[in-house]
Formats: C-alpha cells, structure tokens, sequence
C-alpha cells in the first residue's frame, strides 16, 4: 500500500504545537504516535468533494428546496425562495430553521427537496473508485446531504463500496436537535460513535467553515479546492487549520506537492 506523505512544501508560520509539528514535510499523515501510526480514517464530504456538484446539481437541489418549502409552508416561489436562503445562512442548512421554526417533517422534507434523478447530472473525476481503493485507511462519508441522495450519488460513481459508513443530514441528531456540519460538537458525537481516536481522522473537504471546526475537535483537515464551490475561499491562502490542499481526490495519493502555494 502507498505510504502518503505530506509533500515538501514551505513552512507556514505560527503553526501552534500538536497537529501541525506532526505534519511537517515528509512525514506520514499518520504522524508519529503509537496511535496515529495506525491507517488514517478518511471523513469524506459529498458535494464538490467526491463530484462536481457545481456542473448541474446546485441548480437541481436549489430548486428542490425551494420546492419544497413551497409545498410545506404553502408560500409562493419568492417568499420560499428568501426564507430558504435567510435559513441556511443563520442556521447553515435550511432544514434547520423549517424544523425549529415550522415544525416541518424533515424526513418528508429531504425526501421532497432532493426527488431528482442524479445519473444525467453527475460529474467527477476519472478513476475515482481506484483512487479512494488505493487510499489506505477506512472511508466514512459525512455530508449534510440526505442519505437517499448520497447512496444515490455514490452509486452512480461506483464507489458507494467504499465507504465503510455513511452519515447524513438525518443522522446528525443528538440530544433532540439536528447539529450537521459545521458543529463541533457534531464531529465530536461521529468521532465517538465509530470509535475513531480525532488524531486518526481525516476530513476531507471543499468548505473551509467545515475544516475549521474539524480542527477544533482535533481532525486533521485536507480542502479540496474547487472553483465552483460557494463555500471555499479565494484560491490564495491556505487557513492555518488545513493542513492540505488538494484539487482534487486523487492528489492525496500524490507523493510531491500535491498542494496549491500557501
Ligand atoms: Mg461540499
């Protein structure tokens, strides 16, 4: 199996001690403890991560939400359309608000806002499923995605095979409230749940408000560039609490500079 390497890239400064020190060029992701010198698990996000969700499936699910929150609040397109963005923006998924303000069915909600065929709409890099086979460690998909369109999207990629677990937006519940991504806490209960020791995980990811927190309940953070992304920053740059970047998923089995300058 392919040892990955942190490729030799210049130091960035003001690096605190922990996580960092353990990444310096050259070392293996599994860093140099008893416990991280065990196989890396790999935290996966979805949408502009594993495929381009930017090529034609925003549209779709913008649409679908917007749909759906017509339907469930009996409110026309403009009227949904600006309570769907003002939700995602205070509370980081739409659904969050619909649940806590309107009592809204989630379940029936989700089912609602993603009910469209993804095979025309897929797009992701080639060799996909032989790249994630050749990533040594344990796969675990975290999206803030409902899980129907997640299996539906790995499926049509053929790498649902892949993954060990899958979390979705309706699993991300714990003491009665929906916590998905961005939460701390979140990453914290996923962490415990499967049994992974936080120095072992590895989030994977195009939306740097993700990495952040990952950081913060002790992950290490790998941004997967994209330029269609609402949800990354500017090309230049790289916050001090990723500790790779990539273009893309089979970067992370390059050995020399798979990063964009910092
Ligand atoms: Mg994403």
């Amino acid at each position: 199996m392919p040892r990955l390497r942190f490729p030799q890239h210049p130091p960035v400064r003001s690096r605190r001690a922990g996580v960092h020190r353990q990444l310096k060029a050259g070392r293996t992701l599994g860093g140099s403890t008893q416990q991280a010198q065990q196989s890396p698990v790999w935290l996966f996000d979805l949408d502009n991560t594993l495929h381009d969700t930017s090529h034609k499936i925003f549209r779709e699910i913008n649409l679908g939400m917007t749909a759906a929150v017509m339907e469930s609040l009996e409110l026309d397109e403009a009227a949904a359309s600006e309570l769907r963005t003002r939700y995602w923006r205070r509370y980081g998924a739409t659904l969050l608000g619909l649940v806590r303000h309107h009592n809204v069915d989630p379940h029936a909600f989700l089912q609602r806002s993603h009910a469209f065929d993804v095979a025309p709409l897929v797009k992701a890099e080639r060799g996909l499923r032989e790249k994630l086979n050749r990533l040594p460690g344990r796969k675990v998909l975290f999206t803030n995605a409902p899980l129907h369109y997640a299996r539906a999207v790995l499926k049509h990629l053929g790498i649902l095979r892949c993954f060990d677990q899958l979390w979705g937006i309706e699993q991300m519940q714990f003491h009665g409230r929906f916590r998905p991504k961005p939460s701390v806490a979140l990453m914290r209960y996923i962490l415990a749940h499967e049994g992974i020791h936080p120095r072992r995980a590895v989030l994977v990811e195009d939306t740097v408000e993700n990495l952040r927190s990952a950081r913060k309940a002790g992950l290490r953070t790998v941004h997967v560039f994209h330029p269609g992304s609402p949800f990354g920053r500017g090309k230049s740059g790289r916050p001090n609490f990723v500790d790779l970047r990539v273009n893309c998923v089979g970067d992370l089995l390059l050995q020399k500079r798979p990063l964009q300058s910092a």
